[in-house]
């Protein structure tokens, strides 16, 4: 079966004001929407249209390397998107509670410094590219970032949380400022989805 553009858990205009309704729309109808038809194609060419999403970026080096690449940068921009859309909410921001909370006071002493470290990561990224909180394979929380649409799964990560940095994710509102972008998400991040994903 082909892979399908998956419907937002809210609507388009339900981030405002810190997410724009046309911002969001072009970015989920038009950019995820593309790689999602990309991904059909090259996944077919590859062989491996048959199996999830998962399990292609999991074994990204079982493709022949000419077929390769775009697999991994339109499977990656699809489930990237997904995580991201579901990594937000209407009635998200503030500080997580429960398993999360104390894993992150754990590893960096206070929400106020995750969150510093994390948004410089993201305001430090250089291009296009996402950053991300996961659980390392060492089964650490790790802020990192990656470039383009290389996807934490691929590098034997369990990711918690992401913003993507890319400019289309922000541009027509915030213009150049990515920094503004970056404050703005904080007040979006779904923590309970969060909670359940490290908890998971
Ligand atoms: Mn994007």
């Amino acid at each position: 079966m082909a892979f399908e553009l998956p419907a937002l858990p809210y609507s388009y205009a339900a981030l405002e004001p810190h997410y724009d309704a046309e911002t969001l729309e072009i970015h989920h109808s038009k950019h995820h929407n593309t790689y999602v038809t990309k991904l059909n194609a090259a996944a077919e060419a590859a062989g491996v249209a048959d199996k999830s999403l998962e399990d292609i970026l999991t074994s990204l080096d079982s493709i022949a390397e000419d077929k390769r690449t775009p697999v991994r940068n339109h499977a990656g921009g699809v489930w990237n998107h997904t995580f991201f859309w579901h990594s937000l909410s209407p009635s998200g921001g503030g500080e997580p509670d429960g398993g999360i909370a104390d894993a992150i006071h754990g590893k960096w002493g206070s929400f106020e410094a995750f969150k510093e470290e994390f948004s410089n990561k993201a305001a430090n990224h250089f291009g296009s590219g996402w950053a991300w909180l996961v659980v390392n394979s060492a089964d650490e929380l790790e802020i990192t970032d990656t470039h383009d649409q290389l996807c934490p799964l691929s590098l034997g990560q369990k990711p918690l949380l992401t913003i993507d940095v890319w400019e289309h994710a922000y541009y027509l509102k915030y213009r150049n400022v990515r920094p503004d972008w970056i404050t703005a998400f904080w007040n979006l991040v779904n923590w309970e989805e969060v909670n359940k994903r490290f908890s998971s």
